[in-house]
């Protein structure tokens, strides 16, 4: 059995970094394992691309959520990234920090070192910002991010000045001062292809010698000495593995695997594991509970003008944009299928924004199962006009079906569980007529097509967006960090409660959800992590072991 002085179970958003800052010193050794396998793939590196990778099984756990009452009955779709760089490799790269009202009131909750103002230097040593530096943006990071404001399609435009008519203020960067208003989104892409968190900082660490990354390995339980970790059980091509940390085994497998794997592990509520026979090393209620995620719908209209469907659709139009692409990495292959987009407030008496838009070039109304026609749009000219709730008040939970770590943990969504949810889709999606009917998005919109104009009593369109809307892929604070052991599981330097030389670093540590997208902030936590793992190794603060070498 190899030793190493850090174990960092996946390869995702915040696991890339956390191994990359670990290694940085040349002083630690760093075995990273990771349940897919290479990120080395055409439909990864092309933007575009994640409409293939969305049903994947090559790249993609597939999650299936349980048939959820307030989805009108649906099992929603959960892809997860199931590769090198995690989720960063499929998602669509919108790049949005959150709010800093967010991560003050982590700090608020009880978790030092978690305001805005304590993380942001973390979050401009992060980037490399395409639109300069500034106090708020970084340049010269390992995570390029661009700014797309000269690139974007010209309905996206008609979008923008739509939304300004009906009363945003435009926006030039969300991830500025502040985040109400239109505008363009940045994304993360460099040079036309995708930069993931495996691309930034995974890759550049695999070539240090103390980094070993081991894919295809799905690790299985973490192994324990009393209440300390001291390795991990992994399974790869069919056999079963063992590894030891010297230090610490760090749990980075997401906010759906991190909770199942420490619940496989005997770590949460005690009925559960008991019943499926598995030893109760330490209960904890809150692992697997408390899951947040935003729920989202696309609202669709037929155009009078091309849209970006007339050019992906034809096979004429495909080689066009291939070429495009292929030759010159630029053109809609290049990009997010979210051009612009923003966030707004339901009610003008909210002090910030409670949603966010997306507007999509393009509409994919009649996908078969299965698919995510991306690349291949509806054969009418099309555009849609989404939203996401940003801080819902509805709370899942992730917990495991079996003893068994092959088996899919049970993700009850509980989406729009509370009369306050509905309520503020109900205005929301409300709002997203008022925008269609402005010029001079209203001169090109030959009529409406989801849902439709038959619909228009608020009971109608809450039972639509209760059919039809599904996550966008947010899932958080299912291992969440706090103070207090008797409600989260992690503490504020992300030690988990109860048991040592085990941490969490990823976005099921989140307190609560952001505004916005959770790709940057579950970055930085792996930049905070890390740095909490290196404060606490220099200063002996917290358990203290030899280290040794592979
Ligand atoms: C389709 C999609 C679109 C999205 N779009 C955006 C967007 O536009 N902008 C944005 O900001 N965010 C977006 N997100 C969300 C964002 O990507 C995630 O919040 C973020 O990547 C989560 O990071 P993480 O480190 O917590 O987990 P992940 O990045 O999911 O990483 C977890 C890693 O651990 C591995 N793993 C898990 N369990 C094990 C195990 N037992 N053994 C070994 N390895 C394991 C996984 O395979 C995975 O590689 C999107 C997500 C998806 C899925």
């Amino acid at each position: 059995m190899q030793t190493f002085d850090f174990i960092v179970v996946g390869s995702g958003s915040a696991g890339s970094v956390v191994a990359e800052r670990l290694s940085a010193s040349g002083r630690f050794s760093v075995l990273v394992l990771e349940a897919g396998g290479t990120d080395r793939r055409f439909f990864v590196q092309m933007p575009l691309g994640y409409g293939k990778t969305f049903f994947d099984p090559k790249v993609n756990w597939n999650y299936a959520a349980d048939a959820d009452p307030g989805l009108a009955g649906n099992k929603d779709h959960w892809p997860r990234g199931k590769i090198l760089g995690g989720s960063s490799s499929i998602n669509a790269m919108v790049w949005i920090r959150g709010a800093a009202e967010d991560f003050d009131a982590w700090r608020e909750a009880g978790n030092p070192g978690w305001s805005f103002d304590d993380l942001l230097p973390a979050f401009r040593a992060i980037e490399d910002n395409q639109a300069g530096g500034t106090d708020l943006r970084g340049t010269g990071g390992p995570i390029h991010v661009t700014d797309n404001r000269k690139n974007v399609h010209p309905l996206t435009h008609r979008f923008l000045a739509a939304a300004q008519a009906a009363g945003l203020p435009l926006n030039q960067d969300f991830n500025g001062a502040a985040q109400e208003g239109v505008g363009v989104y940045q994304i993360t892409t460099k040079g036309g292809r995708r930069m993931s968190a495996a691309r930034g900082f995974l890759r550049p660490a695999m070539k240090r010698a103390n980094v070993t990354v081991e894919t295809d390995a799905l690790v299985t339980k973490v192994l324990f000495e009393g209440k300390r970790a001291c390795g991990v059980e992994y399974l790869q091509n069919g056999a079963k593995q063992t590894a030891r940390a010297g230090r610490e085994v760090i749990l980075s497998g997401g906010s759906v695997n991190t909770p199942q794997l420490l619940q496989l592990s005997g770590i949460g509520p005690a009925a559960l594991l008991a019943d499926l026979g598995i030893d109760v090393l330490h209960a904890n209620e809150h692992v697997g509970r408390n899951l947040q995620d935003h729920q989202g719908i696309n609202y669709t209209w037929k155009a009078k003008v091309p849209t970006l469907n007339q050019l992906l659709r034809p096979w004429w139009g495909k080689a066009l944009a291939g070429m495009q692409y292929l030759l010159l990495r630029s053109g809609p292959l290049s990009m997010s299928m979210n051009q612009g987009g923003g966030f707004f407030r339901t009610d003008l008496s909210r002090a910030r924004p409670n949603m966010q838009l997306y507007f999509q070039v393009f509409s994919t109304v009649l996908p078969k199962a299965g698919e995510r026609p991306i690349l291949t749009p509806d054969p009418f000219p099309g555009f849609s006009i989404g939203l996401s709730n940003c801080r819902p008040s509805s709370r899942g939970e992730i917990m495991i079906r079996s003893a068994d770590p092959t088996v899919q943990p049970r993700i009850t969504v509980n989406a729009y569980s509370t009369n306050s949810d509905v309520a503020e889709m109900l205005d929301a999606v409300k709002f997203l007529r008022r925008i269609a009917a402005q010029s001079p998005i209203a001169d090109v919109i030959a009529e409406e097509v989801l849902p439709g104009p038959s619909i228009t009593s608020d009971a109608d369109l809450i039972q639509d967006f209760r059919k039809r809307s599904g996550t966008v892929y947010h899932p958080v604070s299912t291992c969440r960090m706090g103070p207090d052991p008797t409600s989260s599981v992690v503490d504020p330097r992300l030690r988990v409660h109860g048991l040592t030389g085990l941490r969490v670093i990823d976005a099921s540590i989140f307190p609560d959800n952001i505004t916005g997208n959770t790709n940057a902030a579950s970055i930085m936590t792996g930049w905070k992590g890390a740095q909490l793992v290196l404060e606490d190794v220099s200063s002996f603060r917290c358990w203290r072991s030899p280290s040794s070498s592979p």
